[in-house]
C-alpha cells in the first residue's frame, strides 16, 4: 500500500469503503484519520435502527386524547347534576378537583376542593372510608372522568363523575356560591396557619371577617393588638381617652418614644396598620360609660378587658351579659396575673366571681401600684390566644376557669369557677338596663374571690 502523507485524500478513500460496512481495521483507520466528522456519517447499527422503529410502531398505535376519552368514559360512570344533587342528599360526597383560581368563580357549598393534581395524594385526608359515595366534579365533566378513575384505582368503590361539571350544575339552577378566598399576598401572609388544619384557609377567612374591640391600649391591649393583627383580625377597634406617656413604654409595646404625646389609640393605629395592612383600625377615643358603651360594643364580636380599673371591668361585664357578647378578661398586678373567659349563661361572669369591688382604702391606684413591665406581655397574650380561640370554634376557652400566674414563682394555676345562681347581673331579675347601676371606680387591687 502505498502511503500517501496527505491524510484528507486516505480519509476520502476509507471513508467510501467504510460506508459499505468495510473491515473492523478500516474502519479503525478511518475513525483515526478523519475523526473529525466521521460519525455523522455512520449509518445507523442495526439494532439501535429496530429500537427507533419499535418508538415509532409504539406512538402510532398509542390512542389520541379523544380514544383514551372515549376509553375511560365506557369505564367511569356519569351522572348529570340533578342527579349529583339526589345522590348527594343521600350521603355522597362532591369533590371539586378543579384549580384555585376556577374555585375563585364559584363553589358548590359543602364539595370537598382538591385540585386534581394533589387528588391521589390528598384524598384520604378528605375522605378516609373507600365505601362513601364520591361525585367528582370538575369545569365542564371531562378532567372529571379522569379523576373518577383515579380514585377508583385508590379502592373507592362507589366513584361517579359529574356530567357537565361546575357549568352544568350552574345551568341546573342548584346553588353555588362566590367563596370569599384569600389574596395570593395574603396566602402569603398567613402560610403559616393554612397549613395548620384548626385554622386552615376557612379559618383565616375568619379571622379576617372578625371584629375585636379593646378596651385600653395600654399594658393588656398593646400585646394583644400587636398579635391579633399579626394573626390577621381584620378590624380591631379600640377604646382609649389617653395620650401616650414616658412612663407607658415600660410595658405598653404598641406605643414607641417618639409617638410620646399622641393619642393612644392614635399610637395603636399607626403600630398595627405598619405590621398588617390587613387590618382596619377603628379609634374610640373616648372614656367609656354607661352612655356609649352598648353602642360601641354592638358592633364587635368580641370584647377584650385590658382595663386597670373595678369600675371599668364591671361595666364591661355587664354590657357583654346585656349584648350576650363573650368577655376576654385580664388583670395584673404587680407580678400576678388573672386572665378568663366569659360567656354569659354558659359559664360565670364578673360579677358571678367579684360581686362587690373592694373597699377604697385597700385598692391603691394603677400609679401606685406598680407593675413588673413584662407581666402584661403573657397576661395580654393569654387574652389574644383566648379571643382568636373564639372567633376559630377551636379548643377549650377558659370558660369557668380562672387561670392565675405567678411570674416569681414561674407557675400558672387554675381555679374552677362556677356561676353564681343569685348573681346580680346574669340570675334571675338581673336588670335589663344599665340606668340603674352605679360604677364607682376604685382603684387597680385584684379584689378577693367570691366564695360560694
Ligand atoms: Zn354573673
Amino acid at each position: 500500500m502505498e502511503l500517501i502523507p496527505d491524510g484528507t485524500r486516505i480519509g476520502r478513500a476509507k471513508r467510501s469503503l467504510y460506508e459499505r460496512g468495510g473491515t473492523r481495521r478500516t474502519q479503525h483507520r478511518v475513525a483515526r484519520d478523519d475523526v473529525d466528522d466521521n460519525w455523522r456519517r455512520k449509518p445507523m447499527r442495526p439494532k439501535l435502527d429496530q429500537e427507533l422503529k419499535n418508538i415509532i410502531d409504539l406512538e402510532r398505535n398509542m390512542p389520541t386524547y379523544q380514544e383514551m376519552l372515549e376509553q375511560k368514559r365506557a369505564s367511569v360512570r356519569e351522572v348529570d347534576a340533578r342527579e349529583s344533587a339526589r345522590l348527594r342528599e343521600q350521603g355522597a360526597i362532591l369533590v371539586d378537583i378543579r384549580e384555585q383560581d376556577e374555585v375563585d368563580q364559584g363553589i358548590i357549598p359543602g364539595a370537598v376542593h382538591i385540585p386534581r393534581g394533589f387528588l391521589e395524594m390528598r384524598i384520604e385526608e378528605a375522605v378516609r372510608d373507600r365505601d362513601t359515595p364520591l361525585i367528582v366534579y370538575c369545569a365542564g365533566g371531562v378532567r372529571s372522568i379522569f379523576g373518577a378513575e383515579a380514585l377508583s384505582d385508590l379502592g373507592y368503590r362507589d366513584v361517579v363523575s359529574m356530567a357537565g361539571g361546575f357549568g352544568g350544575w350552574k345551568a341546573s339552577g342548584l346553588p353555588w356560591r362566590v367563596p370569599q378566598t384569600l389574596t395570593s399576598d395574603q396566602r402569603r401572609r398567613y402560610s403559616r396557619h393554612l397549613l395548620i388544619p384548626e385554622v386552615g384557609e376557612d379559618g383565616q377567612r375568619k379571622l379576617l371577617d372578625a371584629k375585636v374591640l379593646l378596651v385600653g391600649a395600654g399594658g393588656l391591649g398593646s400585646p394583644a393588638a400587636l398579635y391579633l393583627a399579626a394573626a390577621g383580625v381584620g378590624t380591631l377597634g379600640i377604646v382609649d381617652a389617653d395620650i401616650v406617656d414616658e412612663s407607658n413604654l415600660q410595658r405598653q409595646v404598641v406605643h414607641t418614644t417618639d409617638r410620646v404625646g399622641m393619642p393612644k389609640v392614635e399610637s395603636a393605629r399607626v403600630a398595627i396598620e405598619a405590621l398588617n395592612p390587613d387590618v382596619n383600625v377603628v379609634k374610640h377615643e373616648t372614656r367609656l360609660d354607661q352612655s356609649n358603651v352598648l353602642d360601641i360594643f354592638a358592633g364587635y364580636d368580641v370584647i377584650l378587658d385590658g382595663t386597670d380599673n373595678f369600675a371599668t371591668r364591671y361595666l364591661i361585664n355587664d354590657a357583654c351579659v346585656l349584648l350576650d357578647k363573650p368577655n376576654v378578661h385580664g388583670s395584673i398586678f404587680r407580678f400576678e396575673g388573672q386572665a378568663t373567659t366569659f360567656i354569659a349563661h354558659e359559664g360565670p361572669c364578673y360579677r358571678c366571681l367579684f360581686p362587690t369591688p373592694p373597699p377604697p382604702e385597700l385598692a391603691p391606684s394603677c400609679a401606685e401600684a406598680g407593675v413588673l413591665g413584662l407581666l402584661p406581655g403573657t397576661v395580654g397574650i393569654i387574652q389574644a390566644t383566648e379571643t382568636a380561640k373564639l372567633i376559630l370554634g377551636i379548643g377549650e376557652p377558659l370558660v369557668g376557669r380562672l387561670l392565675t400566674y405567678d411570674a416569681l414563682e414561674m407557675e400558672f394555676r387554675e381555679l374552677r369557677l362556677s356561676r353564681d345562681p343569685e348573681c346580680p347581673m346574669c340570675g334571675p331579675g338581673a336588670p335589663t338596663s344599665l340606668d340603674d347601676i352605679e360604677y364607682t371606680d376604685v382603684g387597680c387591687l385584684i379584689p378577693a374571690l367570691a366564695v360560694h
